[in-house]
This record gives structure tokens, C-alpha cells and sequence, in this order.
């Protein structure tokens, strides 16, 4: 079997988030047999980026055996020169390319891809409900009060969610956006979340937790974001004050770019410490986890290096007892992708569900809508033979395609 050409697509299809398109590939064969797969940049910047990448670095497989994803692997990432940097856009391409070729190796041996990883040490994928402070349900706001936190992380959990993962300074008490990565907003807030907080600011988002946890009851798990905006001091402070809530684990408190911001912040926060889903690679998340400076890793499937490097990944994690949520966030074929894998890992901790993945829009992205939505917070993984997913007829005819042959 040979590759005989690689499509790229992004999905210009009707956004559930501002600015969101899945970036996908299709690997063809000559045999007929072909592959899905997806980069994990749909969103803030890069898309266009990644199409380019995947484009230049595709050439280097035309020809080549598509079971051999190893072989493949290596040569995408020596080829792609700028990849022994590390950095999102390489390893979103390669990570599109790899995840397509474990969807033929699965197609080929007529069983899904968890098989081939080694089973199902998961039989449900439970998942959290994610980024609640945009509201749970189908009008996507940024919610602003203690009461209207409450009122969204119980509207998840009457969904059968068993945790939740809420970003508390999303917004400032005004309602006005703090985060740093959205100043394209028109409203945005002056409170400036790389100093240390006046402790009205710290009141505001402790209330907010703190009414999460009051609704919620000590059984339903709180997972806090940060979105990588504080300082370490400015994350630590406020870490401290959010450790009386119990919650499961503070997600990206500060920047990842430094293993040892993360370390500092463990030995200072009860909470226990995650990141990890801008990091590319088992090199990137190396000193993250032989340091221990995570509790928590999150690598996302689509730009850490695919199938491939994410079980390395999650093995090396396994050996330093760092448990994986694999962040999850693009579009349906990722998400397929990412459940098959997070099945055969024992590692596991949850599956990140967005409030946007249970919508009408996002179904229709996949041509398979069995697998996409959540069942009391558990998914099923797709039996079908490969990932189990691929893109719909009508997101293919809404999209931006380029052919490498
Ligand atoms: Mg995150």
C-alpha cells in the first residue's frame, strides 16, 4: 500500500465558537483505503499556518507505506527542520498526518484504533463539563455573578457531568473579558491578572468557585483554569485562596513555557497542578514530568505529534504516576481520535467536553453523530473500524481545500 496523496481541509462551516474552523487532513492510498485526521489549532491563530505546514511537509510521504506510522513519524519530524524547536505548527501538522494514518492502520485491520493500542482499560470516557463561565447550554455568554456560576455548573451536572471546569476570572465583576489572548474583544477589562490581586479581585473569584461548590455539593469535581494569564506569585495567591474549595486541579495557572513555574506553584498550592495543551511532543512534557511539576498532564492529540507520540507520552507520564486529560477542543475527527486513545490508557483521569461540542452545529461537522454526544457525562467509544470519525459531506463542501499529490 502506498500514499498517493494527502488532502488538507479547513472546515468553513458554521462557527459554535467565534473564530473556530477545524484544520483536517484525508491521507489517500492506492489501494482505495484512506485516513482521516486533525490538527489541534481551529482557533486563535495558526489555522492557516498549519494547512501550510501540512502542505510543505506532506511531499515527504507521497509514496510511502501508510502502516508504517513510526518510519513516517520520524521522517515528518526531521524533514519538518523547525520541528527539533519544539513549537504548535510543526507538531499540529505532523499531529493531523499521524492520526490519519492510525485511522488506515485501524481501517485495514478491521477494528478501531483503541484495539491496536491494547484495549479498553476504559470502558466509558467520563468527561467533564468545560469552560462553564460561557454558560452551559445552548446561548454561549460569559456568565458574571456567584449566582449565575452556580446556576451553570448545576446545569451541567443535571446533564450527568460529574465534574466541571470553570475559568473564574474570565471576566472581571463588571462582566468585561480579562483575558489577555481576547483583547480583540471590544469590552475588555483593566484588571491586569499578571500582578498581584487586590483582594477585592480575589474576593470575586473566590465567590465565584465558592459558589460553584455550595451548588455542586462535595461529590461533583471543580477543575479551575487559568488560561496560562498569571504570573507564578499572582497564580500561587490565588491558588491559596481557591484551596479551601477542594477542587480537582488548577489547570495552566501560569504560562507552560517553563517546567519550573509549574513546580514552584505545587510546592506552594494544595490544589494539584495541570498543563500541558500547548506543548508539543514527549520532549516538551519531558521536564514537565520527570520534575514532577505536574500532577496533571494534558497534551492535546492534535499538537502534541498524533497517535503516535501522544502514547508515548502518556506511557513516559504513567512511569512518574502524572495522570493525562487530554485537552480536546477542535473538531469531531479529534475528538473520536481522542477518546480511542484515552480508552487504552490507564493513566486516564477525564475527557474535556465543551458546552459547543453538544451543540446541533457540531454534530453536523462529523458524518458519524453516534459518538459525539456525551450519555451522564460518559462517552462511548466508536466501535467502528480506524478513529470512527471523519468530516460530513457538508463540512467538505464548505471548505478550503488544498491537494498534495
Ligand atoms: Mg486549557
Amino acid at each position: 500500500m502506498k500514499i498517493t496523496s494527502v488532502e488538507i481541509f479547513q472546515a468553513k462551516v458554521e462557527s459554535p465558537t467565534p473564530g473556530w474552523f477545524p484544520v483536517c487532513v484525508r491521507v489517500n492510498t492506492n489501494e482505495g483505503v484512506y485516513g482521516w485526521g486533525e490538527s489541534g489549532i481551529p482557533v486563535m491563530s495558526g489555522r492557516d499556518a498549519t494547512m501550510t505546514m501540512i502542505k510543505e511537509i506532506a511531499p515527504f510521504i507521497l509514496g510511502m507505506d501508510p502502516l508504517e506510522n513510526e518510519v513516517i513519524w520520524q521522517k515528518l519530524f526531521h524533514g519538518a527542520y523547525w520541528s527539533y524547536g519544539g513549537g504548535s505548527i510543526p507538531f499540529a501538522a505532523i499531529s493531523a498526518i499521524d492520526i490519519a494514518l492510525w485511522d488506515i492502520k485501524g481501517k485495514v485491520a478491521n477494528m478501531p484504533v483503541y484495539k491496536l493500542l491494547g484495549g479498553k482499560v476504559n470502558q466509558k470516557i467520563k468527561a467533564y463539563a468545560s469552560q462553564i463561565q460561557l454558560g452551559w447550554g445552548p446561548i454561549s455568554e460569559p456568565v458574571v455573578t456567584p449566582e449565575q456560576y452556580a446556576a451553570e455548573a448545576k446545569r451541567a451536572v443535571a446533564d450527568g457531568f460529574t465534574a466541571v471546569k470553570v475559568d473564574p476570572l474570565w471576566t472581571d465583576d463588571k462582566g468585561l473579558c480579562t483575558n489577555p489572548q481576547r483583547v480583540f474583544r471590544p469590552n475588555v477589562s483593566d484588571w491586569e491578572w499578571k500582578k498581584i490581586n487586590t483582594k477585592h479581585q480575589l474576593q470575586v473569584v473566590s465567590d465565584r468557585v465558592g459558589a460553584i461548590r455550595d451548588a455542586v455539593g462535595d461529590s461533583v469535581g471543580i477543575v479551575i483554569e487559568l488560561h496560562g494569564m498569571c504570573d507564578v506569585n499572582t497564580a500561587i495567591q490565588l491558588g491559596r485562596e481557591l484551596d479551601q474549595y477542594g477542587c480537582l486541579y488548577y489547570e495552566e495557572p501560569s504560562q507552560s513555557i517553563d517546567y519550573r513555574y509549574t513546580l514552584e506553584l505545587k510546592k506552594n498550592v494544595q490544589t494539584r497542578v495541570a498543563t500541558g495543551e500547548r506543548i508539543g511532543s514527549v520532549w516538551g512534557f519531558k521536564q514537565f514530568i520527570e520534575n514532577r511539576a505536574i500532577d496533571v498532564a494534558q497534551p492535546d492529540l492534535g499538537v502534541v505529534g498524533g497517535i503516535t507520540e501522544m502514547k508515548k507520552t502518556c506511557d513516559f507520564a504513567n512511569a512518574y504516576d502524572v495522570g493525562i486529560q487530554m485537552h480536546c477542543m477542535a473538531g469531531p475527527i479529534a475528538c473520536a481520535a481522542t477518546l480511542q486513545v484515552e480508552a487504552a490508557i490507564p493513566n486516564f483521569v477525564y475527557h474535556e467536553c465543551l458546552q459547543w461540542n453538544t451543540l446541533p452545529v457540531f454534530t453536523t461537522i462529523g458524518k458519524y453523530d453516534d459518538m459525539l454526544l456525551p450519555q451522564n457525562g460518559s462517552f462511548e467509544v466508536p466501535e467502528r473500524p480506524g478513529i470512527g470519525q471523519e468530516l460530513s459531506e457538508e463540512a467538505i463542501a464548505k471548505s478550503e481545500i488544498i491537494t498534495v499529490k
